[in-house]
């Protein structure tokens, strides 16, 4: 645990980048920062293993600010490179302990006071255990981190307690739709239905949903021919480093092959 400690204080943790695809054009629209424990010893340790080791040690706080500010200052520097414009965003995960503290909200405005990007372009991700479990101050946290202008996202959506009437209610813009929905896409006759009616649902709330692990080209296609707006998964691009960033964008690729 001291090990973690010292991670976070340290720099012995890393973000990667997974590209948020518009299904329509191919274009990148943004990207989600994904945080790695680049361990000394043990090299890379994913989050599902260590977030909730940080949870318990009372080290989230921590964790989730360096990830704020990090990730916001990689999307300024995108910016001053001119390799983004300003409809691009990046998403960042939020733990229920961050959305539980008002000093998560005074760390939002902060970092975006410093480094000048538009709120809009920041779209913090949330679970939808951590926004159903919620209570008011939660509701009060929500509310606020929406008062700066950032997006809010329900991650993982379909996984936890899908209820219709909370949807309408809760101050998120968007939904990010689970991979468990769209795992049997090209084999199961029937979930390109019930993914038709996912989508309807999201929409007659007013939201607009991305689905995240499109792992082959034909579930792309299916996602697409439904009408779906944007996706994430291996497919487009593993979560990968910074530096791998712009390969992947279109305009840096057009000037590296001048
Ligand atoms: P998530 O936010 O739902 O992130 C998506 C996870 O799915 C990522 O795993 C990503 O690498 C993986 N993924 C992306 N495309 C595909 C695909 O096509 N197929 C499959 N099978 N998987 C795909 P990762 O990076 O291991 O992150 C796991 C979870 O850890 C995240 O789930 C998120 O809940 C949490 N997490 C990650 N970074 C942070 C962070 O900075 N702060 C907090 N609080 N949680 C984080
Ligand atoms: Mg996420
Ligand atoms: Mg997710």
């Amino acid at each position: 645990m001291d090990d973690l400690r010292a991670a976070i204080g340290h720099d012995g943790l890393t973000l990667h980048y997974q590209p948020v695809v518009e299904l329509g054009t191919g274009r990148i629209e943004g990207v989600e920062a994904l945080v790695r424990w680049n361990h000394p010893t043990r090299g890379f340790i994913m989050p599902d293993e260590f977030i909730p080791l940080a949870e318990e040690a009372g080290l989230i706080s921590e964790l989730g600010l360096w990830v704020l500010r990090t990730a916001v200052k990689q999307l300024r520097a995108w910016i001053d490179a001119a390799l983004v414009d300003s409809s691009f965003s990046v998403r960042i995960n939020i733990s229920a302990t961050d959305l539980q503290s008002l000093q998560f909200i005074e760390d939002v405005r902060n970092t975006l006071q410093e480094t000048g990007v538009k709120p809009e372009q920041v779209v913090l991700e949330l679970t939808e255990v951590a926004i159903v479990k919620g209570n008011e101050l939660d509701r009060y946290s929500l509310g606020g981190l929406r008062g700066l202008g950032v997006g809010i996202e329900i991650d993982d959506f379909g996984t936890g307690y899908s209820s219709i009437s909370y949807l309408r209610r809760l101050p998120v813009d968007r939904v990010k739709v689970d991979r468990s929905l769209i795992s049997g896409l090209e084999t199961d006759p029937n979930q390109p239905a019930l993914v038709a009616a996912v989508l309807q649902l999201v929409r007659a709330c007013g939201l607009e949903a991305v689905w995240e692990g499109v792992e082959t080209a034909e579930q792309a296609e299916i996602l697409r021919g439904l009408g779906c707006q944007s996706a994430q998964g291996y497919y487009f691009s593993r979560p990968v480093p910074p530096e791998q960033i712009p390969e992947l964008l279109p305009d840096q690729q057009e000037s590296a092959n001048q």
